[in-house]
């Protein structure tokens, strides 16, 4: 239920603040994904550049959350050398899911106080809170004491100060690729699918592991909690899935422990440490 505040023009929702700045950006992006790319790709039609950077792009921004946000600052999972960080920082960035101090601290929040009412995705308000309702609405409970090494880390601190150009720059990145190989129109087809057809996807497959993830799936590693392993949003949000593995072991590398379980962000950590390029991967759940 919404109503004006009559103190003020704030607009409140269930007894919380509308974030008017984030509703209407988040508004653009869903209108133009939903409605202009596949106008555009009906009335122009799309390249295989398009698909193609769409493709790498989705990838590269999915693990930069993945390995990046969440894994190596969230959880401290692993460690690895400061532009590797940074590498993935920058690619987390390009997912347009604010930047690895904010996103880090509400992780944190949402591990320490699951289900419950300082939970920013709590999940037991209903699917949309929890996959994207909470986002457009001010928290009053944000808070870094659950992950205070986040701001005693320089590139997280870098990457909290340069939010705003790397998440353009993720966007301009695909229009300057399609420029540079067929000229304007095709640089505003690389545009709308590789940047915001492609941030669209990777906002959503994220929003799927705070909301199916608490609602649908098996509970192998404990009910004391409403998170749940779900081999199928793995699929699409690189190895995230098995979310009842990860609130019982979160500071566990992997998310799917067994060999077999699709995970591609736990193999690219791994696939680090072969290079020297990431060391003192945790194993806290199952060997
Ligand atoms: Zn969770
Ligand atoms: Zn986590």
């Amino acid at each position: 239920m919404s109503q004006s505040n009559p103190a003020g023009r704030a607009i409140m929702i269930a007894g919380r603040e509308l974030s008017v700045t984030t509703t209407v950006l988040f508004a653009l992006v869903v209108l133009t994904a939903v409605v202009g790319v596949p106008a555009y790709g009906y009335f122009q039609g799309y390249t295989w550049l398009d698909w193609t950077l769409c493709l790498i792009l989705y990838f590269v921004s999915a693990l930069g959350i993945t390995v990046g946000y969440h894994r190596l600052i969230s959880h401290r999972s692993f460690q690895c050398p400061d532009w590797v960080k940074a590498a993935l920082l920058v690619a987390g960035g390009w997912a347009f899911e604010n930047s690895a101090l904010k996103w880090g601290a509400d992780h944190g929040r949402h591990h320490a106080r699951v289900d419950e009412e300082e939970d920013p995705y709590d999940a037991t308000k209903g699917f949309w809170h929890s996959h994207c309702g909470w986002i457009l609405l001010k928290d009053p409970h944000y808070t870094e004491k659950f992950t205070p090494w986040l701001r005693e880390d320089r590139v997280v601190m870098w990457q909290h100060r340069w939010y705003v150009p790397i998440v353009l720059s993720g966007l301009a990145l695909p229009f300057v690729v399609g420029f540079a190989y067929g000229g304007w129109m095709s640089g505003v087809g690389c545009f709308m699918l590789a940047g915001v057809g492609r941030l669209f996807l990777v906002l959503n497959s994220t929003f799927c592991i705070n909301s199916v993830c608490h609602l649908w799936g098996s509970q192998p590693y404990s009910q004391s909690n409403t998170s749940r392993d779900s081999w199928w949003v793995s699929l699409i949000t690189c190895g995230e899935g098995y979310h009842n593995y990860h609130h019982a072991f979160q500071r566990d590398y992997r998310n799917g422990h067994r060999w077999y379980n699709f995970d591609p962000s736990k193999w690219l950590i791994y696939n680090l440490s072969l290079l020297g390029l990431a060391g003192n991967l945790v194993r806290s759940g199952s060997r």
